[in-house]
């Protein structure tokens, strides 16, 4: 399916609502949301009331103690199944609704975005079917023992606050889960991604998700749909993915009634290339890392450490991949970069282009706006940029920026670039590149972050930990550990 941002879509202005026990529901206040490419307004939304947030939680614990609780799991696994379908048949529709609210190119949202979302619900179902629980035999003073189980119940109704980099993908990674260990969930998406969240309504009405089930309030945080979610005392548990400093205001919500929180933050993540690592297999990982999506990835690349004696070669062949990103629409095959998510994001990653000046960095490539015509002009563009020459206190290389930028250092010793690299507030991710497998191995356990790839970036297996260590993160989720954070696991003791 093609999309046009022209003036013919800014006429069809579309009317995103909320989805409440399985209707879509208006609300008195609506708030526009603005193309990242042309600037122009495409869209009313619906924020969601105060009271509408109590009317989801309502709706949640209905489908709890009614059919929604009483599903078994081989029927409620089916369902989830019958979601990521759902998905799939509808494949146009969400990918061109994430190219709208985001900008990004489509060949991203059809490879990664849109697939990922609907496998999200599958990889969950499966789990949740396959995995046991403890059992432990006790032996008892009459000789006649006890045995123990493990049981797993759902812990509720669940807040999830979503971030706009990954939208339907980052939403589907909690309420897959969630759904599938039998919780309800009321959703607040990004006030910038408010589409693919919407559409899921349709989605699992179709596949049979009983009413309250699945809810989405729209709206912005403090005083309005965030902080209603967040503060609803009816919400049994919070999970969040989203910038450090929000995570800190909703683990304070959290405090409230001591309710569990996941929380997936930000990071700086750094890559550290050696000598002897595959060269090309380096710049393309690193070309992936740093520019896919704007740069506004949450494990993508803003430090490089590069061993000397490649380091200018390095730089090189970075600085002509970044030469050969094209901005462009989204349904153009030539597009390799799409905008930033918003003006007000972009004026925050060139006030770090600006700083970048004042403290000093080699501008190797980009650093401003390029120049885009027609209609485009008025979009959140940037150049993707490339810095050498500040030093590890620079807060270029301290802070998180969220753009298509990185800076690139040498480094001479394995354990100085651990040290260099180790010394940052955050601790997502980071990636190595070596031949040196024994190096590899033994790097990669002193790396303080929550996932390391060798050789490799975002090569992900969902069945994996994923989240951040030190202000990254608290808690894990994939696999077995999403098993953790949505259920509520009790021990059954029985004396025989
Ligand atoms: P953000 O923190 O600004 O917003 C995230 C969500 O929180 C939005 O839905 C927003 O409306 C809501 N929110 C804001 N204030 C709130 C409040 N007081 N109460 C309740 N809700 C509130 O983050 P963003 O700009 O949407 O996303 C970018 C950030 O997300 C980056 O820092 C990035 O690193 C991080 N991120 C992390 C991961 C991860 O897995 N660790 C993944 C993607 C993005």
């Amino acid at each position: 399916m093609m999309v046009k941002y022209s003036q013919k879509s800014v006429d069809k202005m579309k009317d995103i609502k909320n989805f409440i026990n399985g209707e879509y529901v208006t609300s008195e206040k609506t708030f526009g949301k603005i193309s990242p490419l042309t600037g122009q307004k495409i869209a009313n939304i619906h924020e969601a009331s105060a009271a509408q947030v109590n009317a989801a939680v309502a709706a949640g614990r209905a489908a709890l103690r009614g059919v929604w609780g009483k599903l078994s799991l081989p029927e409620r696994v089916e369902r989830l199944y019958a979601v990521a379908d759902g998905i799939t048949q509808r494949f146009d529709e969400f990918v061109a609704a994430e190219c709208e609210d985001t900008g990004k190119p489509m060949s991203l949202a059809r490879h990664t975005d849109i697939p990922r979302g609907a496998a999200n619900f599958k990889i969950f179902a499966d789990m949740v079917k396959n995995v046991p629980t403890e059992f432990f035999e006790l032996a008892t003073p009459d000789g006649r023992g006890a045995i123990n189980y493990g049981h797993r119940a759902p812990v509720g109704v669940v807040g999830v606050i979503c971030p706009w980099n990954l939208p339907l993908l980052l939403m589907t990674w909690k309420i897959g889960p969630a759904l599938a260990c039998g919780n309800a969930v009321v959703v607040k998406p990004s006030e910038e991604t408010p589409q693919t969240a919407t559409l899921l309504g349709e989605v699992m009405n179709q596949a049979g998700i009983p009413k309250g089930v699945y809810n989405v309030l729209h709206g912005f945080g403090p005083n309005s749909a965030g902080e209603f979610i967040t503060q609803h005392p009816g919400i049994n548990a919070l999970t969040f993915t989203g910038e450090t400093r929000t995570g800190e205001v909703i683990m304070k919500a959290a405090a409230k009634g001591a309710r569990p929180v996941s929380l997936e933050m930000g990071g700086k993540n750094a890559a550290i290339i050696f000598a002897d690592a595959d060269f090309a297999a380096a710049i393309e990982g690193m070309t992936r890392s740093v520019f896919v999506n704007c740069g506004q990835v949450c494990l993508g690349t803003e430090r490089i450490y590069v061993e000397r004696p490649i380091f200018d070669q390095f730089v090189a062949a970075l600085r002509d991949v970044a030469a050969g990103l094209t901005p462009g629409r989204p349904e153009d095959a030539a597009t390799k970069l799409g905008p930033l998510i918003s003006q007000e994001h972009r004026a925050k990653v060139l006030s770090y282009y600006e700083l970048a000046k004042r403290e000093g960095a080699n501008v190797i490539i980009g650093g401003g706006i390029p120049k885009m015509s027609g209609d485009l002009a008025g979009g959140s563009w940037i150049e993707p940029t490339i810095w050498t020459g500040l030093s590890d206190q620079a807060r270029i290389v301290k802070e998180e920026i969220f753009g298509p930028c990185t800076h690139i250092a040498p480094f001479d010793s394995e354990e100085e670039v651990l040290a260099r690299a180790n010394d940052n507030d955050y601790g997502l991710c980071s990636s190595i590149w070596t031949r040196d497998l024994s190096r590899a191995h033994r790097m990669a356990q002193q790396m303080q972050v929550g996932l390391v790839w060798v050789n490799s970036w975002f090569l992900r297996d969902l069945r994996t930990p994923f989240g951040g260590a030190k202000q990254s993160g608290i808690g894990r989720e994939g696999g077995v550990h999403s098993l953790e954070f949505y259920t509520e696991l009790k021990n059954i003791c029985v004396k025989l």
